[in-house]
């Protein structure tokens, strides 16, 4: 391709809203162009790239017996009624009515869709297991559309759903996934950390998310060093700590007017947090529900909800706080609270001699010990871990890393299966529901991972698998028989059955050079003044920066065995 003739607008200053190594570097590499806000054209270079992992993606993914289908992307609103999501999706789903006021949803995911297919073609065990995916864009009406392509309104997905007859086939189809996803991050020259996750409103059991590790990642992952435990901060369990010791006395009460947050009653009783009881009252579909945890600790509401099964959960407004516990807001706490409904954090039990409110206004009790001032009904993991916290599994310290999800396996079981009636008849002529699994990846957002993997501060370092072209050829003449020299060295290359950008533009070399730098192709081949004296052409491998000099009968070999030696690392 002749970069003269090629649209490529590089830029040389960073976009405004761009926060994240990716968005910034695919905007200034010319590869995608903001149309709107989380909507983004791929421009050709862009596009080849996209084209790359794609390709890998479908691979892997027939290579593990899974079928390639294109669902409508329009998908109808009586799917989605089937399944009771119509309701439950919420307003990140894009819904529309045609001329006939039928309505439809512009798809999120496909379950419902390729459930309905699925019921309509298998009626036995015979035709089981089945896995059928599809490469499609998908639609999130995002409240906050940001990081270039990583959150957008519109994206491209890989999202694959497998069915089976019972618990075994369903472990199985799960685990070729699981390696095949594995293969697919591999060959994009992605380090993923699986992690269990919180199945949020997909529903399910197992679950693991395939996470790049990145600075800016958007969620927080807790990693074990030690056994390599590892989970997302929604799901991420912790061992607490043993006999936190505070005040031995007998249960007493302290006047404590105004002093209502823990910082303020830490410097007030001058404790250490984790002393203290923390009791917040939230509405849970509906009915109020309390959760007391140690002053030290956040609540996890992802955690307490999955807890409660709830599918709404809110902190209560100061009316219900002060109905619940018949104080102001700042003196609750779990002595005499005639709540219906108590969860306890594990760490609260180990606390002997708490502070806690008195659900008396201005009024604080300290010297409280659960089981003898109030009973533990219900108890559970719902604070967050953090840093430093001890590993659930070895009890070594867990460290935090942000990581951004590039991909998501679940079993999803009978949930989709059930609600929307598919039966098969199973080896003794008996009905059985099968068992569904789904297999996600962030197809558009694999790239962005690879580039927030693979980059410097002058540009891309493009991965071989997934490089718009092998070679960047900067030509460097100015008279006819000079340009002609270098026509020919492309064409050759280009015989040689390689990809090659060739910038035939009349700029500087500097220019040319910071381009070659910011796209970032693996391998720069400059064609000028040692080529036209010496017969020698300049290469520079632009991950190690290493640079030689070939002739030209051997270049072609010499850059398939310099890109060979990169994928090799
Ligand atoms: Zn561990």
């Amino acid at each position: 391709m002749r970069l003269s003739q090629y649209i490529l607008p590089t830029q040389k200053e960073d976009p405004s809203d761009a926060q994240v190594s990716s968005h910034r570097l695919m905007i200034r590499a010319g590869l995608i162009r903001k149309e709107a806000a989380g909507m983004y054209a791929y421009l050709p270079a862009g596009l080849r790239a996209l084209r790359k992992v794609t390709a890998i993606v479908k691979e892997e993914m027939d290579k593990a017996g899974a079928m390639e289908c294109l669902m409508p992307e329009l998908t109808s609103a009586d799917l989605w009624k089937e399944s009771g999501r119509w309701e439950s999706m919420g307003p990140e789903m894009f819904r529309i009515r045609d001329r006939n006021s039928m309505e439809y949803a512009l798809g999120p995911t496909h379950e419902e869709a390729f459930t309905a297919l699925v019921r309509s073609v298998v009626s036995s065990y015979k035709d089981l297991p089945v896995n059928v995916y599809q490469i499609n864009t998908k639609f999130r009406d995002e409240i906050r559309p940001r990081f270039g392509v990583i959150r957008s309104k519109e994206f491209i997905m890989k999202d694959a759903y497998s069915f089976d007859v019972d618990q075994n086939g369903l472990d199985l189809s799960y685990d070729k996934m699981a390696s095949a996803y594995r293969a697919i991050f591999d060959r994009c020259g992605l380090e993923t950390i699986p992690v269990q996750a919180d199945s949020g409103t997909m529903g399910g059991s197992a679950s693991e998310e395939f996470m790049v590790a990145s600075e800016v990642g958007e969620e927080t992952l807790l990693i074990c060093r030690e056994c390599g435990y590892s989970a997302n901060q929604e799901k991420a369990g912790f061992k607490r700590e043993d006999n936190v010791a505070g005040e031995v006395a007998e249960l007493r009460e302290v006047h404590t007017p105004n002093i209502k947050t823990i910082d303020d009653l830490a410097a007030f009783f001058k404790c250490e947090k984790k002393v203290f009881l923390k009791t917040i009252v939230f509405v849970a579909d509906g009915e109020a529900v309390v959760a007391v945890v140690t002053g030290d600790r956040d609540i996890n509401e992802t955690k307490l909800k999955s807890f409660l099964g709830a599918a709404e959960l809110e902190q209560a407004d100061d009316k219900t706080v002060e109905s619940v516990t018949g104080s102001a807001v700042g003196f609750a706490g779990p002595v005499n609270c005639d709540a219906k409904r108590i969860v306890f954090d594990y760490g609260v039990a180990q606390v002997q001699g708490a502070i806690t409110g008195a659900n008396k206004t201005d009024y604080h009790f300290a010297g409280v010990h659960p089981g003898r001032d109030f009973v533990i009904s219900e108890e559970a993991d719902i604070v967050e871990a953090i840093d430093g916290d001890l590993c659930p599994e070895c009890g070594k310290p867990m460290i935090t890393r942000k990581g951004i999800e590039v991909g998501h396996i679940f079993k999803l079981g009978k949930k989709y299966t059930e609600s929307m009636k598919v039966n098969v008849l199973d080896n003794n002529g008996k009905a059985v529901v099968p068992l569904m699994g789904c297999y996600g990846i962030g197809v558009t957002r694999t790239l962005a991972a690879v580039i927030e993997q693979h980059h410097d501060e002058k540009g891309l370092i493009w991965p071989k698998a997934v490089a718009p072209f092998d070679v960047h050829l900067v030509g460097i003449g100015k008279s006819e028989g000079e340009k002609a020299a270098i026509d020919e060295v492309y064409t050759a290359l280009l015989s040689d059955g390689l990809e090659v950008l060739y910038d035939d533009r009349k700029l500087s070399p500097g220019v040319k050079f910071a381009d070659a730098d910011l796209l970032g192709l693996p391998v720069r081949i400059t064609c000028g003044k040692s080529y036209f004296q010496d017969g020698e052409l300049e290469i520079k491998i632009r991950k190690t920066g290493e640079q030689l000099t070939v002739k030209p009968d051997v270049l072609a070999k010499k850059i398939r065995e310099i890109i060979a030696g990169l994928d090799r690392e």
